[in-house]
């Protein structure tokens, strides 16, 4: 089969490579529909974010195979154990499976599993036409629902973990900061759940519009003063919660709206180490919360995945709208990681996506 190979970092090419064999417990899914995600597009260029050197260790050791969670597909191979009722189903993937072996497992806590197995990064993803995955990690993709959204769902899976961590209540207040594909996706959550005023902020007038399409009260330009416009929104209050999504320099501005007892939860990736208001945070006694987020963090349970597909089918939530580009053929791969690494400068508004067949015709 077609697969993309890492030879170096920024060196990746689309090549032949040996047909995947599942294992017991395993399947083979043809891949309908691929995405990079942000952090792949960063590691296979080189940048120095978390996973950079067990990646830099497997490039020592010669070409690798790096990438591919967000997916849908058909399963094709079932390994031996495998249910007969999953082949030919349409599925994606809970990216991340605890090994079920280990100390935190055996107490319930799959989330603390020090080694779990990542899809694309302990082992080949879905940047390939086949990818092999563990049968319990599978998710039906309901009827109704398109390949393209259904491998759009693992970033609305995280922002419904983000609001569970939350614990929005009824009427709740909510500050969104950023109003990329996170921000977009969290202003929809907390606009389908318990918030009651919704608030956005971001700097280019499209993703405001989308901000407001998603269902925001409020929408406010980044450039202007935030803070100031948050307090005038909440009667001198502030946020009940921040959702912070644009990146680490806007730390500060999170904790100059959220209300005192508030809480702000960091969705975007910070660097090793990133200033923080501390004292502010402490005198005001704003809890800070590190949601589970993107590969690495989730339980092996599909229930937020599930939950996720059924807002999309039900029209609650739209994931379509970030879905600007799409390519087709397995041979688009590498086009798919430049946009998807550079989406300001190609006009796209989520990851560039990669269509590998029509599987409503499979
Ligand atoms: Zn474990």
């Amino acid at each position: 089969m077609r697969a993309l190979v890492l030879r170096g970092f920024g060196d990746a090419a689309v090549e032949e490579v040996p047909d995947p064999v599942p294992g017991p417990g395993e399947v083979v899914v043809d891949v309908a529909c691929v995405q990079p995600s942000v952090t792949e597009c960063m590691l296979l260029a080189g940048e120095p974010v978390a996973m950079h050197a067990v990646l830099a260790g497997r490039l020592a050791a010669g070409p690798t195979r790096f990438g591919g969670h967000e997916f849908a597909g058909v399963v094709r191979t079932l390994g031996p154990g495998v249910e007969e009722s999953w082949a030919g189903a349409r599925v994606t993937a809970v990216e991340t499976a605890a090994c079920g072996r280990c100390a935190a497992c055996r107490r319930d806590r799959p989330d603390a599993c020090p080694s779990p197995a990542i899809l694309g990064f302990t082992g080949p993803g879905a940047f390939a036409e086949r990818v092999v995955v563990p049968a319990r990690t599978l998710v039906r993709v309901p009827d109704g629902v398109s390949a393209a959204q259904a491998a759009a769902i693992q970033p609305l899976a995280g922002a419904i973990h983000g609001h569970a961590a939350a614990g929005v209540r009824p009427g709740d207040s909510v500050l969104v900061i950023g109003a990329g594909v996170m921000g977009v996706l969290h202003t929809q959550v907390a606009r389908h759940g318990n918030a009651g005023l919704v608030m956005v902020s971001g700097r280019s007038p499209a993703k405001r519009e989308l901000a407001e399409r998603a269902g925001a009260d409020l929408v406010l330009d980044a450039a202007a003063d935030v803070a100031a416009e948050v307090l005038a929104a909440t009667e001198g209050i502030g946020a009940d919660v921040v959702f912070e999504t644009a990146g680490a320099d806007t730390f500060g501005l999170a904790a100059a709206c959220v209300r005192r007892g508030g809480s702000i939860v960091m969705v975007s990736v910070l660097p090793d180490q990133a200033p923080a208001p501390l004292a502010r945070m402490r005198e005001r006694s704003v809890t800070l919360l590190h949601p589970r987020s993107g590969a690495g963090g989730y339980s092996p349970g599909s229930g937020a995945f599930e939950h996720a597909l059924r807002l999309v089918s039900r029209g609650d939530v739209d994931v379509s709208c970030l879905i600007t580009h799409r390519l087709t053929g397995v041979e688009a791969l590498p086009q798919a990681l430049e946009i998807t690494r550079d989406k300001g400068r190609f006009g796209a508004l989520g990851p560039a996506q990669v269509d590998l067949f029509d599987w409503s015709r499979a």
